[in-house]
């Protein structure tokens, strides 16, 4: 059965919510006519305050919340709008309809230009139409309101950084300029502190989006909790704030400052229900002394910060002349190594890895050089890390796996050798690297077990590496540990990763032969690698005094200038297969120069000697 419908007035009480006016009206007579008026409207209830002076109605304002003012103007006061302008210095944000005697069009204007949201006629506006004006007003004022509101938001957002509510770049820019204005007109010292957070990114990888978000939050209120309010604290980009102190007294003072926003990022984070530790890099400059502006003073400031970076990280360095200088080259090598890729200037060579003892070949590694116009072949020293810093690394690796792949698959006079590979922690970021990888041994039609990729241990020791590495490793792709000695060296670590070989570096080999203590070090590390089943390469052998004793402790597969240099892939395989191969030669030495004979050592008994759990120290 259907309910019976509520009379209308009824309906149109449950629809709106009651208006509170108040009506400042001093004639008593007229008001009870609006309340009898307002009392009868058919679409909306109102709840009316009434008072007769202006006083008594800016006390009621100051007491009470209403939607709505409905003011009469009485005649004496038409010309000045006194209660007008009175009432909305009291209430500025509260909507005002006036009631007045004058079908005055001036008079109107004046009073919408002062604020009046509408202008009733006195006798000519029936009760309907007063209802709909203050319904109007108040309508109106919420969707202005809103405006208003949004604008607010718009601007925020268009000067705020949303993650952290700090100042982004456009509102630092600002910010600085203006008090580097003020800074100037008051002779005062200004100090810009760019800080780039260490190792942000493995946070990000390791514990998740969210924590990295949690933590850079937290990094913003450190920031702003250790510096004055006065001060201008920014988020420059994903891990870089930049912070504007005023009023520093000298260098000394600012390196202080910096050294302390330094410390306070060091403390330990609660985020994502774990402890964890940042350090960031700080770079200091000065106004005036290193520049006047605030764009050359971030910018000197962002330069300072790098040569924090280089020189250790969790460091502070203040900006110096010659900083810019190696910015510029920077710049410059950064635009040519572009150049380069883009031109086809780099080039790879092979260096031959052997085994001595059955003097053969067994792989070659795959160094990249770039053939630079003016200053011939430059080492990759001096650009991998320009490349993974700017982005290039990932199409530069791919390209040198692929090259690395078809020119290996073609070595018909040495199809048995593996050829290894160098791969960046960038090359590794990528989700889809393992098939990547497949896909160029499909491509070039090499055997996955002739490709080595070597890693040094920081690199694999990564979770989304290890994962990435176990999965190549399953496809029969091979893993060796570069540089090894020089990282964690944990030899915990060493038994989770799926290697297949461990690459001495070569400054152990060099300091074996010169310090008792060298050679203790190489044999533990050649026992490790038995010990956890690991194939040894040592590398930079130079001398046959290096070989000798390598082989003495049972390092066989060398790799070194002694041996080989890396070569242009034209003349690798010619080198290496020719009967004075130069790694043939060494071996032709007195018997007398090796502390165990060849077959002595082919005879050496190769049992795994397990070692402690615990982490080696750095072997550096
Ligand atoms: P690495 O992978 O440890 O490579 C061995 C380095 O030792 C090579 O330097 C090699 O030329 C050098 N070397 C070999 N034998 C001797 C020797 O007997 N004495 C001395 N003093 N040095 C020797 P290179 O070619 O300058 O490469 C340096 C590093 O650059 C490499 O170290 C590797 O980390 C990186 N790199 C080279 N090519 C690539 C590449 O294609 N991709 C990536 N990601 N990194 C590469
Ligand atoms: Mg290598
Ligand atoms: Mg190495």
């Amino acid at each position: 059965m259907n309910q019976p419908e509520p009379p209308a007035d009824r309906r149109a009480a449950e629809r709106e919510p009651t208006l509170s006016v108040l009506l400042v009206e001093a004639d008593q007579l007229a008001a009870e006519r609006l309340f009898e008026v307002l009392g009868a409207a058919p679409a909306q209830r109102f709840e009316i305050t009434h008072v007769q002076r202006i006083e008594e109605g800016l006390q009621k304002l100051h007491a009470a919340r209403f939607d709505v003012l409905l003011l009469d103007l009485a005649i004496e006061e038409s010309v000045g709008l006194e209660s007008l302008h009175r009432a909305r210095v009291a209430a500025d944000t509260l909507p005002i309809v006036m009631l007045t005697y004058q079908g005055d069009a001036d008079l109107a204007l004046r009073a919408t230009r002062a604020g009046a949201h509408d202008v009733l006629i006195k006798g000519e506006s029936t009760p309907a139409l007063i209802a709909r004006s203050l319904v109007h007003a108040v309508e109106r004022y919420r969707m202005m309101a809103e405006l208003r509101e949004a604008k607010q938001r718009h601007w925020f957002l268009a000067n705020h950084d949303p993650l952290t509510a700090l100042k982004n770049r456009t509102a630092l820019l600002e910010s600085a300029r203006t008090a580097l204005a003020r800074a100037q007109r008051h002779g005062e010292q200004l100090a810009v502190f760019f800080l780039d957070l260490d190792g942000f990114k493995p946070v990000n990888d390791n514990l998740g989006h969210a924590t990295g978000d949690e933590l850079l939050i937290d990094v913003a209120k450190r920031l702003q909790r250790i510096r004055p309010k006065r001060d201008v604290v920014a988020r420059f980009g994903g891990d870089e704030f930049v912070v504007v102190a005023m009023g520093v007294t000298d260098r000394e003072a600012a390196i202080r400052l910096a050294e302390a926003l330094r410390d306070e990022i060091e403390r330990p984070y609660h985020v994502g229900g774990a402890e964890c530790f940042i350090s960031a890099s700080v770079g200091v400059a000065l106004f005036p002394e290193d520049g006047t502006d605030a764009d050359e003073l971030i910018r000197r400031a962002d330069t300072a910060m790098y040569a924090a970076k280089d020189s250790g990280r969790n460091a502070v360095r203040s900006f110096e002349n010659a900083m810019d200088e190696e910015t510029h080259e920077r710049f410059e090598l950064v635009n040519g190594l572009r150049e380069a890729i883009r031109a086809g200037d780099l080039v790879l060579e092979f260096q031959p890895q052997i085994d001595v003892v059955q003097e053969r070949i067994v792989g070659a590694e795959t160094l990249v050089r770039w053939q630079h116009v003016t200053r011939g072949l430059v080492a990759p020293n001096e650009f991998i890390g320009l490349a993974e810093d700017t982005g290039m690394m990932v199409g530069l690796g791919e390209w040198i796996l692929r090259s690395a792949c078809i020119i290996a698959s073609g070595w018909t006079s040495l199809p048995d050798i593996r050829v290894a590979v160098n791969i960046s922690g960038r090359q590794l970021e990528q989700r889809d690297f393992p098939s990547r990888v497949r896909g160029i041994l499909d491509e070039s039609g090499l055997a996955p077990g002739r490709l080595e990729l070597e890693l040094t241990e920081s690199v694999a020791a990564q979770d989304s590496a290890m994962r990435a590495l176990a999965e190549l490793h399953e496809a029969g792709i091979r893993v060796a540990i570069d540089d090894f000695g020089t990282g964690y060296s944990s030899l915990a670590l060493l038994k989770q990763l799926p290697a297949d070989l461990l690459k001495i570096d070569q400054s152990f080999v060099h300091d074996a032969v010169s310090r008792n203590s060298g050679a203790v070090i190489l044999d533990a590390i050649v026992r490790m690698a038995r010990g956890l089943d690991l194939e040894v390469v040592a590398e930079g052998v130079e001398t046959l005094e290096e070989m000798d004793l390598l082989l003495g402790l049972g390092c066989h597969q060398l790799q070194g200038y002694l041996l080989g240099k890396p070569t242009p892939k034209s003349d690798f395989e010619s080198a290496v297969t020719a009967p004075d191969a130069t790694w043939r030669l060494p071996i032709e030495r007195p018997e007398a120069w090796s502390p165990l004979s060849r077959e002595e050592l082919l005879a050496k008994p190769s049992e795994p000697e397990i070692l402690g759990d615990d982490a080696l120290p750095v072997l550096k």
